[in-house]
């Protein structure tokens, strides 16, 4: 299973999930090449633990587990996904 980012980060991207992940599975954060031009934050599926602490503090509710994805979003699972498939 992974957590989700989904529609409602985009435009906002504030990092804030980032800084509370004890994985660092989310990307890109602030100080990595891309942070910029990202449209919106990627939890990485092989690397999240399902720890729930991102959830929390996400200002727009735009992450869920992978179950909880609303049937509008549902593309937002590979599109996280993809972003870690060419690097
Ligand atoms: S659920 Fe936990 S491990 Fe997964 S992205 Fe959120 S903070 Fe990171
Ligand atoms: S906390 Fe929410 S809005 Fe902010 S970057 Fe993470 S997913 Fe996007």
């Amino acid at each position: 299973m992974t957590y989700v980012i989904s529609e409602p980060c985009i435009g906002v991207k504030d990092a804030t999930c980032t800084e509370v992940c004890p994985v660092d599975c989310i990307h890109p954060t602030r100080d990595e090449p891309g942070f910029e031009e990202a449209a919106q934050l990627y939890i990485d599926p092989e690397e999240c633990i399902d720890c729930d602490a991102c959830v929390e503090v996400c200002p727009v509710d735009a992450i869920t587990p992978e179950e909880g994805v609303r049937a509008e979003w549902a593309q937002f699972t590979q599109i996280n996904a993809d972003y870690f498939k060419n690097g």
